[in-house]
């Protein structure tokens, strides 16, 4: 299996920003549809900083590392993503507290806490068509792939499948949360661009188990 320590975030992070640099045009036309245009820059920008704050700072344990990403995504990022995911990575830090080497379980709890936290900020919920929509289930998908014996790469995988498929379930919802929400009715038929980037950003945490 896989032991989720610091370099295993730092190769999660390191894949999240690769995956947003090569996406960020198809994100950013994502949400030309039904936003404004800005998504993937957004995400490319803010991930690519933080890469040289955490090179700077070094954070010497997983939930230093997570806490000082979120906190520059909020600080830095504009347009509601930036906040969104600071506060997504931000409480998993919070929740992962200095334990050099996190157990599967413990970051089962982060993953639920951080959905918790993006609900309250967004006052959102499943089915309003956004990031929610696949951080959800990939927490539930991880939280039950463990309680069914399987380890932590199955349960990531089984993570970032759930999450590809609430991004997919967006497409025939209307918005009822963000800028897309302005649309109305004419937000239906076009997939959520953070719900998008957010299975991208489950299948980087899957995609890191691999050493
Ligand atoms: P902005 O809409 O400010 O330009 P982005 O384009 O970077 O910001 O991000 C838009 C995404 O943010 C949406 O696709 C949606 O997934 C997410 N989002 C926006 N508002 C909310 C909210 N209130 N709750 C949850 N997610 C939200
Ligand atoms: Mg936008
Ligand atoms: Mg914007």
């Amino acid at each position: 299996s896989v032991t989720l320590d610091t370099a295993f975030f730092r190769r999660f992070l390191a894949r999240a920003t690769q995956v947003f640099v090569a996406e960020a045009a198809h994100l950013t036309d994502l949400d030309a549809a039904i936003g404004d245009a800005d998504h993937g820059a957004n995400l490319k920008r803010g991930f690519t900083s933080a890469g040289r704050v955490i090179a700077d700072e070094a954070p010497a344990t997983p939930g230093a590392l997570l806490t000082a990403v979120g906190m520059h995504l909020t600080n830095t990022v504009g347009g509601a993503s930036g906040p969104l995911y600071g506060t997504v990575l931000r409480r998993m830090g919070k929740v992962l507290g200095e334990d050099p080497v996190v157990e599967p379980p413990a970051l089962g709890k982060a993953l639920t806490a951080a959905v918790a936290s993006v609900r309250r900020l967004g006052d959102s919920a499943p089915g309003d068509a956004t990031m929610v929509d696949a951080l959800a289930p990939a927490a539930e998908a991880y939280t039950s792939a463990l309680a069914d014996g399987g380890d932590v790469v199955a349960a990531l995988d089984a993570a970032a499948r759930a999450a590809h498929q609430g991004a997919e379930a967006t497409v025939p919802l209307q918005a009822r949360r963000g800028r897309a929400s302005y649309l109305g009715e004419r937000s239906i038929g076009h997939q959520d661009p953070g719900a998008a980037s957010s299975a991208m950003l489950i299948t980087a945490l899957y995609e890191a188990t691999d050493t």
